[in-house]
This record gives C-alpha cells, structure tokens and sequence, in this order.
C-alpha cells in the first residue's frame, strides 16, 4: 500500500511500526459550534481509512481528539449564555449525532483536552528541563531556535518563517516563531493550576500530550486537514519531537479543502454549510458519497449541483442492489458463461484494491465499482449462474459497506423486516391467548429465517443469526 506523506512530500510505501497494527491520530474539531461540511470532509477521509485499513486486514487503534478549552469556546459561551464546559459539551454531543448521520464511526478514544491537563503540565515541564521551552510572567512558551529541525514538515526554513511571522503586539515572547505551551489565566477564564500560575493549556501542546499517551511515542499515522500542517502539525512535531528524541509520526496526512466558489469553507468566511442545513434537501449519505468521489488530497468544489449529481450517483448504486437481489430468485443455478463472468467480477475486485492502495485514491475505486455494475447489468441479460449475482453483490455491499454507503435498507429487507415483525405479533396474541402450540411454532418459523428472539424488560428483541 502506498501514501502520500507530507513529510516527504511524495507517495510511500505504507509499513507500519508493528506488522499489521496501525496506531493512527487526527486533530478532531474544536467544540464551540456545529461543524461544518468542510470539517466533514477531514473527518469522513480518516473514517474511511480506517475502516479500509481494516478491510486489508490491519488492525487499527484510532484515536481523534476534542478541543474543549479555547478562546473560541470562551466567546461562544457568553453569546449563548452558558459557561465554556456547558458548550464544550453541547457542541461534543453534536459532534457524535452529525458524526453518526455521515455514517463516521466513533474513535477508539476521544480524548478532550480538559481530561489531560496533568499530561500537558508534565509535557511542558519536560520541555523545560530540557531547555527547549521557558518561562515568561505566568506563560510558557517553546523556543523555535533550540529546536533544529522546524519547518521540516512544512518544508520551509527559519529565515522564511521569520520573514513570514507576525510580530504581535504586547507579545512578550523571546523570538516570534515560538508559540505558548501554556497561557496564562485572563479574568473570567477557566484555568488550572500549575508551577507557573493559574493558567490553561496552549493549542498544540495538547495533541502532542494525547498521542503520546494514548498511542506511544511514535505513531504511524497522523493526519487533519491541510489548514493544520503549519503552524498546528509544525509545532506538535517540535514538541514531541524536542521531548523524546524519537520520531513523533511516520506518515503524515493532510486532507485538501472543501472549498466553496474556489475558496476554503470556514466560519470565518461564512460561506459554510452544516450537515443539519444539508440534510434539510439531502439525505447525508449523499454528502459522504460526494466527498469520497473526490481524491482527498484534491480541493472539492461544494455546490448544490454537485450533490445532485453526487445524488444520482449513489442511487444507480441502491438501483444495482435493488435490482440484483429481485434478479437473485430468478436465475438458473448455473450457466455456461460462468466461469468467464466471474473471473470479470474478480478483476473488478482486484482492479479496486491495486486503486484504493494507491493513495487511499477513493475516486477511482468508486469509479471501479460503477465498472462493475455496468458489466454486470449487463450479464442480467443472459441469465447468468446465480452464484455469478451473488458473488457481485457480495462485492458491492462489502466495499460500499466499507465506504460507508448503501446503509439504507434495501425494499428486500424492509420486507423482510415487516414480515418478521407480523409474526412477533401474532406469536404474541397466541401467548395472550395461551395458544403455547402456535407461540412456538411461529418461534420455530422465524428461526428458521434466521431469526431468535428475546425477552427483555423492554419488550421482544430479536437479531438475525
Ligand atoms: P477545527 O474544528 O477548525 O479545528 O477543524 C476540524 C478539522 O477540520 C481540522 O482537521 C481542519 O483541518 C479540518 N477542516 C477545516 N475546514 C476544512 C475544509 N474547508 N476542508 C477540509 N477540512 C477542513
Ligand atoms: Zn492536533
């Protein structure tokens, strides 16, 4: 498998630190408001990478942060009239149901900042015990020129990103390249206490903190969006870096933007859309087909034509499924061409691992599964083996599945669902009545569809087996 590693700035083979595991990082959203489409788009990539990983075989621990401590919370709490955790909580919370509506899995762990702070305090204070940070009137801060190697991430010398750095006013820093490792209390602010004063964890610091304690010292994989590589992923590298003399992450991932009319969508620019306001018209399953139509390292154009035809996109796949499962119950066992027909199904699903493995390259592997269907719709016509369909449309539902697309139900299933449901009740009027002979037989009649069930304080549950 190869990745394009920002650190290197070319496409790698992909080897991590222990065969087959991946411990893999992303800077997960600051909670101060609904995220945004363009937040999405970071978070969707990692899911789907993840879950690919998986789908090779790797066994993957993941791990995606929340900020909750900001100057951004901060002011969000005075304007909704609540105080910075009441919001840190509200906007966590929604995180996870717009995180579930774009199909986005949770993360193995999502630590918040405010859960860490001892790690960050003894982080900073080992940076400066080694003389790479210090101390000024209550902040604390990392000094850029103790540390050689800055800007090897976002590939730019010193003597760049001095000329580029803005000296800010009342800034009591030594050099303006060096950044707060922790900030000292304002009036009305939430603090801790530390060995410098009352104060709060600076930015950055916390995402070197966490990854260090939920995954080790190095990591092999840790992305964002590309907004993140300078100052964010510059400075996390420093400070891990700096503390452990070991290398912070192997393979470095940054997400292109999802802009708007050409330009980044950000709160700032107010040309962002949430996925609660996108839902409104579309069903969000269309908002995560789009992106991943798109490679994640190219910018993507957001527009309502876009997701139409993102729309229709996505339906021509439920179509194929629909289609093929009615077809399943209609074809002869076998059929001449099989052989011949599934070796073209299996190239399909070759033909998508050898895309998907080049760069995660998301765009070509559902331009792959779109080959598929075509080829196959095709085959309907000459009433192949059913082993032929069923094998295509095991390969469709495992690589949409892992996409995180088809998720609705197909008419089969809700059928299906609402039969099972008829009998459950019926077999409960039988018990009313106690009719024990027809309660079980209907038992039997379900397990036999694959179906148990059982008695919960809440009433009958049943699953398939
Ligand atoms: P934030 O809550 O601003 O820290 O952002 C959360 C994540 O979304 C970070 O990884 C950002 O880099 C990413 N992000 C922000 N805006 C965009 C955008 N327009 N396109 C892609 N990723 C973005
Ligand atoms: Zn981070």
């Amino acid at each position: 498998m190869k990745l394009f590693n920002t650190l290197t700035r070319k496409k790698e083979e992909f080897n991590p630190i222990e065969p087959g595991k991946i411990k893999m990082y992303a800077c997960g959203p600051t909670v101060y408001n609904y995220f945004h489409i363009g937040n999405a788009r970071t978070f969707i990539t990692f899911d789907a990478m993840r879950n690919y990983f998986e789908y090779r075989g790797y066994e993957v621990q993941f791990v995606q942060n929340f900020t909750d401590v900001d100057d951004k919370i901060i002011q969000q709490a005075s304007k909704e009239n609540l105080t910075p955790e009441e919001v840190s909580l509200k906007y966590i919370k929604a995180y996870f149901e717009d995180a579930e509506s774009l199909g986005i899995r949770k993360a193995d762990i999502h630590p918040r900042v405010t859960e860490n702070i001892e790690e960050i305090i003894q982080f900073v204070k080992e940076l400066i015990d080694k003389g790479y940070a210090y101390e000024l009137e209550g902040d604390v801060y990392f000094d850029v020129s103790a540390y050689p190697n800055y800007g090897r991430l976002s590939k730019q010398s010193l003597e760049e990103l001095k000329a580029g750095a803005r000296i800010e006013i009342n800034e009591k820093k030594r050099n303006p390249l060096d950044f707060a490792l922790w900030k000292k209390t304002k009036p009305g602010e939430p603090y801790w206490i530390s060995p410098w004063g009352n104060g709060r964890p600076g930015w950055h610091i916390e995402c070197s903190a966490m990854a260090r304690k939920y995954l080790g010292d190095t990591i092999d994989i840790h992305g964002g969006g590309g907004d993140l590589t300078f100052p964010h992923h510059e400075n996390e590298v420093a400070q891990s870096e700096a503390l452990t003399g070991k290398p912070f992450a192997n393979y470095w991932i940054h997400v292109g933007y999802l802009n708007v009319d050409n330009k980044k969508m950000s709160k700032s620019l107010n040309n962002f859309f949430t996925p609660r306001e996108i839902n409104e018209k579309f069903d969000l399953e269309v908002a995560r087909f789009f992106i991943l139509s798109a490679h994640y390292r190219n910018p993507l154009n957001f527009s309502e034509e876009s997701m139409e035809s993102a729309q229709h996109g996505l339906e021509r796949l439920y179509n194929a499924r629909e289609n093929w499962m009615y077809y399943l119950e209609k074809l002869p066992a076998s059929s001449e061409r099989d052989e011949e027909m599934m070796g073209q199904i299996s190239g399909y699903e070759q033909r998508f691992i050898q895309v998907m493995d080049d760069d995660f390259n998301t765009a070509d592997g559902i331009s792959v599964i779109f080959e598929m269907v075509k080829t196959v719709n095709g085959f309907l016509g000459q009433k192949p083996g059913k082993e032929v369909l069923e094998k295509a449309l095991e390969i469709l539902m495992d690589q949409c599945d892992m996409l995180g697309l088809l998720q609705r139900k197909s008419s089969c299933e809700t059928i299906l669902e609402s039969e099972i449901k008829e009998l459950i009740k019926k077999r409960e009027e039988a018990r009313k009545e106690k009719n024990f002979v027809l309660a079980d037989q209907i038992r039997d009649e379900l397990k036999e569809k694959g179906i148990v069930l059982e008695d919960t304080p809440e009433g009958i549950k049943w699953k398939k087996i």
